[in-house]
Parts: structure tokens; sequence; C-alpha cells
């Protein structure tokens, strides 16, 4: 039996580099549903090799192209719009597996649908984690859902983790995240005022989404995976360290209490993650190449530097305030990204917002989406005041 797959922002990065693993294997996979915010041509040329079911797009204008260009083709897909067709395409009854792939808070409706409705949840919208905390793995649990990581540490830890959960607690000491460290790891942190969009964007080693991208430059994509983790794996806070490790080739690792460390090793290349999630627990062919060691000249590690990546401590910050905070500071991050994006904010006013931000917003206990929506919308406003202040 074929697995067929829903993909949640299938033009983005990760979406299309599931597309590539899936399209290896005819045999295993089939695309149910695919869903895209604004890129009407990049969503019908996928609609015209993988033929889903379902195309969604974010907006009806955007919609109303896809379906004029899909009817132009002679496609059968069927064009449906957001937010509630995500929701539909994340829990159909005829769906295996969903691959969360839309970036930010947006995400996490669907991937709740899909928790409860107790599918197969890829999760590389790590935004839908933090936002959600408790109320998402709620819904994975009373869904009866599988949660796999798609985040390359996260999926290095699961990998290095025993396959029975019951024994973690007793067993694991603490993960090590392993950070790239991002294109400014060496500059000048008097200089960061100064820095470009672009080269924000420009990641050593990936070729990512401009969110997660400029969330790589501050380590404020650490900070987000921190708090990943602790959910993820029902870690203490504590028990999550972060190492910068500017090659990429280690992943992750898992120290246990006898102070043995598991680690997961590979290339750079997010296919690698997904075809683990997607095959899970069997393994399939993800078209990386494999590490070649007579080419690796050096493993460093480094310690990450308080004074350049102010957000990172955050992340703890907030998983030891009150419920909730952590959608409070994905929210402020997510608003303080788009205005430096815009050119609106400099670079190092993105900490600036994050922080004023959590300082205005005190969340009182988000218990469902309906709560954590609202809080969310609550510190983007919040944020959005931040942001003109320094207009
Ligand atoms: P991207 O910007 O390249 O793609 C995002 C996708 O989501 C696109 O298909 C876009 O159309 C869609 N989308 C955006 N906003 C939307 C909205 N409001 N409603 C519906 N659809 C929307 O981003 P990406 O780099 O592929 O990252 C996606 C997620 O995966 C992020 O949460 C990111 O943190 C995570 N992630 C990415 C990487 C990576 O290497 N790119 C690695 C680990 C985790
Ligand atoms: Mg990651």
């Amino acid at each position: 039996m074929k697995q067929r797959l829903t993909i949640l922002g299938s033009t983005g990065s990760i979406g299309t580099n599931t597309l590539d693993v899936v399209a290896r294997h005819p045999d295993q996979y089939e695309v149910f549903a695919l869903s895209a915010a604004t890129r009407v041509d990049d969503l019908l040329a996928q609609c015209a090799r993988f033929k889903p079911c379902y195309a969604v797009m974010a907006s009806p204008a955007h919609a109303a192209q896809l379906a004029e260009k899909i009817k132009a083709n002679g496609l059968a897909t069927q064009v449906l719009q957001a937010p509630d067709a995500l929701e539909q395409i994340a829990s159909h009854p005829e769906v295996d597996a969903v691959m969360a792939a839309i970036v930010g808070a947006a995400g996490l409706a669907p991937c709740l649908a899909a928790a409860r409705a107790g599918k197969r949840l890829l999760l590389a919208n790590k935004e839908a984690l933090v936002v959600g905390g408790e109320v998402f793995l709620r819904a994975v649990r009373e869904g009866g859902a599988t949660l796999l990581p798609i985040d390359s540490e996260h999926s290095a830890i699961f990998q290095s983790l025993p396959e029975d959960r019951n024994c973690w607690a007793r067993r694991v000491q603490h993960v090590l995240l392993t950070a790239s460290g991002g294109p400014f790891r060496t500059r000048d942190p008097a200089t960061l005022r100064d820095v470009t969009p672009e080269e924000a964007c420009a990641h050593p080693n990936f070729v990512m989404g401009r969110k997660i991208s400029v969330d790589s430059a501050t380590m404020m994509n650490k900070a987000l995976e921190v708090i990943e983790a602790r959910w993820l794996f029902d870690l203490r806070p504590a028990q999550i360290k972060v190492v910068i490790h500017p090659q990429q080739i280690i992943h992750s690792m898992v120290q246990y209490v006898d102070a043995s460390i598991l680690a997961q090793l590979g290339t750079p290349d997010m296919r690698v993650p997904i075809a683990c999630g997607l095959a899970w627990p069997e393994r399939i062919a993800s078209g990386a190449a494999p590490l070649d060691f007579s080419q690796l000249a050096a493993l460093t590690f480094e310690e990450a530097d308080a004074r350049r990546f102010p957000g990172l401590h955050l992340s703890w910050q907030a998983l030891a305030a009150p419920r909730g905070t952590t959608t409070v500071l994905n929210a402020a991050n997510e608003v303080a990204v788009a205005a430096f994006l815009q050119r609106r904010i400099r670079f190092d006013q993105i900490h600036a917002v994050n922080r004023a931000t959590l300082e205005a917003v005190r969340p009182s206990n988000p218990d469902t989406l309906q709560a954590l929506l609202a809080l969310d919308e609550q510190s983007r406003a919040a944020a959005s005041q931040q942001v003109r202040q320094f207009q």
C-alpha cells in the first residue's frame, strides 16, 4: 500500500525537498494534497507532476488564479482555499501522512487537525509546536497521531534515542543541539546593527526560507529549537544544551547518564531527515551525498557568544515563565523578522522587539487553540507597536 501524503507548504524549501524525496519512490508514496501561500505557478507545476486530488492556496485571489490554470492545463486537481481547507487536507480520511512545512504560527491549526485525526505528522514547522506546546501534544496523544521530527537537530536526537520512550527519563542526562552559528558567527558584534536582509539570508550551509534564514543569523532559530526539543522529548529546560558546530556534520547528540554520547552525522541536506521521517522505522534513499571522511578536515565546536546572540537565552527564560510565554516569544519574533526583512527595523532591533514584547504581554494560561490564537494575535499587536517605536 502506498502512503498518501499531504504537504502543507509544498512550494517552500522543505516542501520542494520533500517532493524530491517522494519522486524517488513512486511505488511507496502518492501525493494526496499540496498547499502554498502565493506561488501559483510553482504549485501548478507541482500539480502537473504529482497529480494531487487537492491543491490549497492561502487567498481567494490566488485560489482563483490557480483554478483557472489547472483547468487550462486539463488537470483534475480540485483547488480549495485556506484556512479551512488546510485543516481539511491535513485531516482527510484518505491521508496517511502530513508534512507540516508551513512557516510560522499559521501552521498550528492544520497541525492540530492532523494530530487529532491520528495522522503520521512530519513536523518541520517548529513554530507550531513552540506556539502550541502542551495543547499540541495533547492533540497528538488524544488523536493517536505519530509525531516525527523533521528539523535536522531533532531528527538527530530522535535517531540517537532508544525507540522505547519509557526509558528516556531514566537513561538520558541531556541533549546537545548543534548550531551552525549562521553567517555572523565571526563578525564583529558592534557591526551587527548594519546587517542587511541579503546578508542575513546568506546562510553558510543551507538554502532555506527567508524567515528561518534570519532566525539562523540571530540564533532565534536555535532558541525555537530548544523549546521544540523540550516538548518533543519531554525534557526539563536545563537538560537542553546548545553547542556551535560550524561544519554542520553532527546534527545533534544525546548524552546518557553513563557519560556516553550518541550522535547522528551526515552531510547538511534536509532530504536526510525528510526521508527518515517519511520511512521511519524503515530507511529509504534520500538523494543526499554520504559523508566523505577523507574530505573532512575538522569538526570544531564553540560556545555561543551571548553578546552576539542575545536571543538564544530567551528560550530558557520563556520555558521557565508562565505557560503561553513561548507563544508570545514566537509571535514577537515573527513580527520582528518580517519588519527587518521589510527594512523597517535594524537587525539588532529584532532582539529588542522580542524582549519588549515579552515584558508587555503576560499570558493567562492558554489551554485551547482559540486561546493560543488570541494570545498570538495580542502578542503580534504588542510587537507591531514596538516596531513602530523604532521607526
Ligand atoms: P519557506 O518560506 O521556504 O516555505 C514556506 C511554505 O509555507 C511555502 O510553501 C509557503 O507558500 C507556505 N506558507 C507561508 N506562509 C503561509 C501561510 N500564512 N498560510 C499557508 N501557507 C503558507 O520555508 P521553509 O524554509 O521551507 O521552512 C518551513 C518550516 O520548516 C519552517 O517552520 C522552518 O522553521 C522549518 N524548517 C526549515 C528548514 C529548512 O532547511 N528550510 C529546516 C528545518 C526546519
Ligand atoms: Mg534545525
